[in-house]
């Protein structure tokens, strides 16, 4: 059967990019037609974002249970039931893709389900079922995500190797794993498995586990990942995959010209993740890909090469986060809809959910010296927190830093409880270059961790934090 259809924008892929940007172009007036071809909310909500967060809240409650006397709360018996640790994540991802369909139809767009593919810059193809549709559009927006990325090394082909997608749908946690990656993903499975009783090694090529933060924060982290029991071996390079007889994997590594071997039950590869183009001809459409040759090439405006057909999200290789993938669709929509935006990355918080967890947002201490940029830093530790202290939370900071001439929030990063929805009250301030005496002057509720970035404020300024 066929079928033909128009509209004014069609977006293909339905992740955090495309999902949101079909709901505000449809918000707007446009008629959009939104095209999955798996599931609707992409990898953040079916194998990204949402469900890992799902195994870390799992991970933690059991962390709890096990160490409850602390609270005074005794519970002789303390197990779990990896099973149903699934089927929670997986109740919890089908609620929100059922909410995205919701949206979706409330709002008006029109969805899909098949591959979509670009015919030319006006006409995209999907195959629905047994439906043939052929679709005349003035825009099109590509959205079409990541996949994890298995790097070429001897072995790569082991039946253990598992990437973050299959991590999530496990019927049992191994007894012993090898995470090869310290980066974000690799170290939250890291701290997960961990929690779970699993004996985790973490593989990190570079010289430490997640390079990007700051360096003060990064050695917190690292320390509480050691004392948790989690093995990292930094700048060492995995060379080698052996399965064994009795089938398990030996990872081979090479640490300054010494070679180490790890063996385990799986090997999870979490060492970046590359666009994935949707099998869209982009050569034959004229679409140019990024400088680095990874991710399509896009101006502010989120523009291809083509005018008309537009980038959002992962497959641009931008910043691989999902509300990154959201802000550009929007930026999208408000120019193929005439206004003249561009995407700004100044301010983007970046949430990493280790236990506990680390977030921030700005400019590190580092990087502004290296910037020739006079700061003042400011750190309070939760330690010093009350609250933090009620919920047992003792580890991490908060630590915040400003332009030394004005005042002015540059960034801030937190690692401790609650960090990730904290390091919002930095985000506005550096958005709105807001001083550190603005935020100090606005009172913030006791007893809550937020006082600890009030705190750290206060450290930035010649009077010093109160509590410390
Ligand atoms: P995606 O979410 O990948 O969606 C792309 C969609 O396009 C997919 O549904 C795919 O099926 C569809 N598609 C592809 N080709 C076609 C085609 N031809 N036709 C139709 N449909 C097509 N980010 C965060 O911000 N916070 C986190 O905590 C976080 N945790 C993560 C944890 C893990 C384990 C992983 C893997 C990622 C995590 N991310 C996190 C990253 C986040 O998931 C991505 O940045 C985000 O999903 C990117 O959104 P997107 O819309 O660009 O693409």
């Amino acid at each position: 059967q066929k079928e033909s259809m128009d509209s004014d924008i069609v977006i293909i892929g339905g992740g955090p990019g495309g999902y949101v940007a079909a709901i505000e172009g449809a918000k707007q007036g446009a008629k959009v037609i939104l095209i999955e071809k798996e599931e609707l909310g992409g990898t953040c909500l079916n194998r990204g974002c949402i469900p890992t967060k799902a195994l870390v809240r799992s991970s933690e409650v059991y962390e709890l249970v096990k160490n409850s006397a602390e609270y005074g709360v005794f519970n002789s018996s303390s197990s779990y039931d990896f099973s149903k640790i699934i089927a929670r994540k997986n109740d919890i991802v089908n609620e929100l893709v059922g909410g995205i369909d919701y949206l979706l139809s409330k709002n008006n767009v029109t969805v899909l389900k098949g591959s979509g593919e670009i015919l030319d810059k006006n006409t995209v193809f999907v195959k629905e079922k047994n439906k043939e549709i052929t679709i005349n559009t003035n825009n099109i927006i590509i959205a079409t995500g990541s996949k994890a990325f298995v790097p070429p090394i001897k072995g790569a082909a082991s039946k253990n190797i598992v990437t973050s997608k299959e991590m999530l749908n496990l019927s049992e946690l191994p007894q012993k794993i090898i995470i090869v990656g310290g980066g974000v993903i690799g170290m939250e499975f890291a701290f997960i498995c961990n929690a779970l009783d699993t004996d985790v090694s973490v593989v990190e090529f570079a010289e430490d586990i997640l390079v990007a933060l700051d360096e003060d924060v990064r050695t917190e982290i690292r320390e509480i990942a050691i004392e948790k029991g989690i093995k990292i071996y930094t700048s060492s390079k995995v060379e080698e995959i052996i399965d064994t007889e009795e089938g398990q994997s030996i990872v081979v590594f090479d640490k300054n010209g010494t070679k180490g071997y790890i063996t385990g039950d799986k090997v999870l590869m979490s060492v970046g993740r590359v666009p994935f183009y949707g099998d869209i001809d982009l050569e034959k459409l004229g679409i140019d890909l990024n400088e680095k040759g990874r991710g399509i090439k896009v101006n502010s405006k989120m523009q291809t090469t083509v005018d008309n057909i537009y980038a959002i999200g992962d497959v641009t290789n931008i910043i691989q986060l999902a509300h990154v993938a959201s802000h550009q669709g929007i930026i999208a929509i408000e120019n193929i809809l005439g206004k003249d935006v561009e995407a700004n990355y100044e301010v983007v918080p970046s949430a990493i959910f280790t236990s506990p967890e680390i977030a921030s947002v700005g400019i590190h201490e580092k990087a502004a010296m290296e910037q020739g940029i006079s700061v003042k830093t400011g750190k309070f530790p939760f330690g010093a927190n009350g609250k933090a202290l009620t919920q047992g939370e003792r580890r991490g900071f908060v630590k915040i830093i400003t332009e030394e001439a004005t005042g002015v929030i540059l960034g801030g990063s937190i690692i401790g409880p609650h960090a990730t929805d904290l390091i919002h009250e930095v985000a506005v301030a550096i958005q709105n270059k807001l001083t550190a005496e603005q935020l100090i002057n606005t009172i913030h509720a006791h007893p809550t961790t937020a006082e600890a970035v009030h705190e750290a404020l206060l450290a930035t300024t010649p009077k010093g934090a109160i509590h410390f």
